[in-house]
């Protein structure tokens, strides 16, 4: 399982946001809080942002965040209103490479997939980044827009029951986030909104998001919608 964050609010540096907080994905990388598969996450790691102009920038690694030293000094330079970022563990029998890390994008929207799906029951596509799980999945988000969000993640736990689907994506304006079989809490802070797989410290605003919801986030509004699926 990997671990996810989402930022929606005012500009934040990358630094502050996945280095600085005490256990926030950089501790997450080695030590994770809340992790129930896997033991770390050290098979890559990724930080998307959109810049002044909307556009989805990335930064990925196939190496440990911890290692990291150029994006430790150029992290703190870098502000968004909008970023996400994850610390990979690899599923098995996934590839290692940049291009298997979260956040993926189809120029639009950036998006992370905490969890693994059975590569057979997602449809064949030439558009994925990858041929991780996440990635082909992503690829088919993307396509059925994601407006639909929820009923495709809906979709597919039908098709593969035994699949972990918690996404996060944002296109700039919006985080849209599933919890289906792994954890996600929310921080609303005084400049912005904080979604991730687990608290970053241990603030007492931190709340749990109940497992098989849709997470929208609009300029400070936090919407839970349940799921339902087939059990
Ligand atoms: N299945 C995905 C991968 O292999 C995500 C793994 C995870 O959530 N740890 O990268």
């Amino acid at each position: 399982m990997c671990r996810h964050l989402g930022w929606l609010g005012e500009s934040a540096s990358l630094a502050s946001l996945t280095l600085d907080p005490p256990s926030g994905l950089l501790v997450q990388s080695y030590a994770p809080r809340r992790q129930k598969h896997g033991l770390l996450n050290a098979d890559g790691w990724g930080v998307g942002f959109f810049d002044d102009l909307s556009q989805p920038r990335r930064w990925r690694s196939a190496a440990p965040l911890w290692g990291d030293a150029s994006f430790a000094s150029v992290s703190p330079a870098l502000r968004s209103s909008c970023v996400v970022a994850a610390v990979r563990s690899a599923s098995v029998g996934m590839p290692i490479e940049p291009s298997a890390c979260a956040p993926f994008t189809d120029g639009r929207w950036l998006l992370s997939h905490n969890g693994i799906v059975d590569r057979g029951v997602l449809p064949l596509t030439s558009a994925a980044e990858s041929t991780v799980d996440s990635a082909i999945l992503a690829a088919m988000i993307f396509e059925r827009g994601l407006d639909n969000l929820g009923d495709t993640i809906v979709e597919v736990a039908a098709a593969d029951p035994g699949a972990r689907l918690n996404i996060l994506a944002a296109n700039g304006s919006r985080l849209l986030a599933t919890t289906w079989g792994d954890t996600l809490s929310v921080l609303e802070r005084a400049d912005g909104v904080v979604l991730a797989s687990e608290p970053y410290d241990d603030h007492p605003d931190w709340r749990d998001i109940p497992d098989r919801h849709l997470v929208e986030v609009t300029e400070q509004r936090v919407t839970l919608t349940p799921l339902r699926g087939s059990s």
